[in-house]
């Protein structure tokens, strides 16, 4: 048995980063922005950045103008013509506050430490040399055999070639792994259509469509639910 983690919303708190950082950018560029409420600016920031991010990981746009763009957007109300010194230096007002809140869930650890006889890996949608910094910050580098993230290959999930990618590195059948995301469909429905055993991550307690998937709503249920797994 192997199993592969999803880091964003899976180990790492990203939302609860993201929204800080958000926040806070809000704060440096109020004076820039139309928006005198804080919750209207963190849902148009949230709804430009997934928009942008699923370009990104669509492949249609660089992970540099994914940034460009979402600043040029949220700001062209003032500035139309933004330059693209000029966003990367708003967004840099954004990433240092993003950064410095990676923290890791508090199931976390347990689970992995309950999980060391057990070979673990990672599959992630994101950029690979930024997803390595969030690990050694987070303090998990070094506990994962095979790491994948999206930018190495091109491909992001729910694509079957990320996942196929990722057993062909930790050289083991899709059949023989386990793969433990947040999102039901871009982590467990996907992950499951390539013939991994799909754990959907339910950590927000969503409504639950009815569909054969096994759900966790906390990491400290992972080891119940993989004890059902042939090891
Ligand atoms: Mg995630």
């Amino acid at each position: 048995m192997f199993v592969f983690f999803d880091i964003d919303a899976t180990l790492v708190d990203h939302d609860k980063a993201a929204e800080m950082a958000a926040s806070k950018f809000l704060q440096h560029f109020a004076h820039l922005l139309p928006y005198s409420h804080e919750a209207k600016f963190l849902k148009a920031w949230h709804e430009v950045s997934d928009r942008h991010n699923d370009l990104y990981f669509r492949g249609e746009v660089s992970l540099i103008e994914q940034r460009r763009n979402r600043m040029r957007e949220l700001f062209a109300h003032a500035e139309p013509v933004l330059s693209g010194e000029e966003a990367d230096t708003r967004f840099q007002v954004y990433l240092e506050h993003y950064e410095s809140n990676w923290n890791l869930f508090d199931d976390v650890l347990p689970c992995l430490d309950s999980l060391t006889r057990i070979p673990l890996g990672l599959i992630s949608n994101g950029d690979l040399e930024q997803q390595l910094r969030k690990l050694k910050q987070t303090n998990l580098d070094g506990r994962f055999s095979t790491i994948m993230v999206s930018s190495e290959i091109g491909v992001s999930k729910p694509k079957p070639e990320i996942f196929l990618e990722a057993c062909r590195r930790a050289g083991v059948s899709p059949e023989s792994c386990i793969y433990v995301g947040d999102r039901l469909d871009v982590d467990a429905l996907a992950s499951r259509a390539v013939g991994m055993k799909g754990v959907w991550l339910n950590r927000k307690e969503l409504p639950m469509p009815n569909l054969s998937v096994p759900v966790i709503s906390t990491l400290s249920e992972l080891e119940r639910c993989l004890a059902g797994h042939e090891r």
